[in-house]
């Protein structure tokens, strides 16, 4: 369905566009325009937190000379990974077990070491963690790439997912990658594969080759986010898009497709059911000198299949 939304003073549409802002506008855009145009943050969660972590200790184990990249060492970074990322991120408290996300974390690394040996993998100079920042076309896009190694005669984009491979959203973890081909090679830096680690329930490697059909589908659904966002922020209604991601949307108390009788998004009656579930704004202003928010966790890192259960 369509819906009309108040015009609300500080929203705006990104002025920078990662892959997980074309995910979100392509996967729900009423919910693009809660969370990234008007800037209410949905809090973390135990699967969204547990993916912080696991990426954040295999950014750690790939930055150390090959031969100390053992599990022991990986899980030995657990405990203060878990501690920093609670401490970063308030909306954890409450919400997350530590405990549970540790061992859950234990897990995905447990799983990772099944699917690869980092003792191999030759990481490029800066691969990890590689901020993308360009311009693909008209857009101005950014992000960050989890590692770029050398894999033989290749270069291969490799992405963690702490979720389940699910064939339901394959297309949009391939899609994110490929804009990154994209981004990489404005930036100079050819890309010839990618692959994602899937490291909940069965753990494995997908890999794709990079080709130009695939390349320009990505480039082609990205425009098509940044005009449809440009077409339904002037006419300030947006379209639902309900379906298993529902489950997990912060802002389902106040959306007229869950709820049907709401009020209407943007009004001060809204608000206060937001900020009734303990939700925060944070500003979407941005300046040509700070031109990017902190992109947000990709929901889509971490659901299983269909059912859309959390890993
Ligand atoms: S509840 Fe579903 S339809 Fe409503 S905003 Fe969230 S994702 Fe979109």
């Amino acid at each position: 369905m369509r819906v009309d939304v108040v015009e609300v003073p500080e929203g705006r549409l990104p002025v920078r566009w990662s892959p997980t802002a074309v995910g979100d506008y392509l996967s729900c855009q009423l919910k693009f325009w809660f969370g990234r145009v008007w800037g209410w943050r949905e809090p973390t969660s135990q699967a969204l937190l547990v993916g912080t972590i696991v990426h954040g200790v295999l950014e750690d184990l790939l930055a150390l000379p090959a031969a100390d990249r053992t599990l022991e060492r990986a899980v030995a970074m657990l405990p203060d990974r878990v501690t920093r990322e609670f401490a970063d991120e308030p909306s954890a408290a409450g919400r997350v077990d530590p405990v549970k996300a540790t061992e859950l974390a234990t897990f995905s690394l447990h799983a990772y070491f099944g699917v690869e040996d980092p003792r191999e993998v030759q990481v490029l100079d800066d691969g990890l963690e590689r901020g993308v920042t360009t311009e693909l076309g008209d857009v101005a896009f950014f992000g960050k790439v989890d590692r770029l190694a050398v894999a033989g005669e290749m270069i291969r984009l490799t992405d963690y997912k702490t979720g389940k491979a699910s064939p339901n959203y394959m297309w949009d973890k391939y899609r994110q990658q490929y804009l990154y081909v994209a981004g990489l090679r404005m930036l100079g830096q050819q890309v010839d594969e990618i692959e994602l680690l899937f490291l909940g329930g069965e753990a494995r490697a997908v890999r794709r080759p990079v080709y130009a059909a695939a390349v320009n589908r990505a480039l082609g659904e990205l425009q098509a986010a940044v005009d449809g966002a440009a077409s339904d922020f002037a006419a300030q209604n947006w379209n639902t898009s309900p379906g298993p991601l529902c489950r997990f949307c912060a802002f389902a108390s106040a959306c007229p497709e869950k709820r049907g009788s709401v009020p209407k998004p943007g009004s001060a009656a809204s608000e206060a059911i937001l900020v009734g579930l303990g939700l925060q704004r944070r500003s979407v202003r941005q300046s040509a000198a700070e031109p990017t928010l902190p992109d947000e966790p990709d929901l889509l890192d971490l659901v299983d299949d269909d059912a859309g259960g959390a890993a």
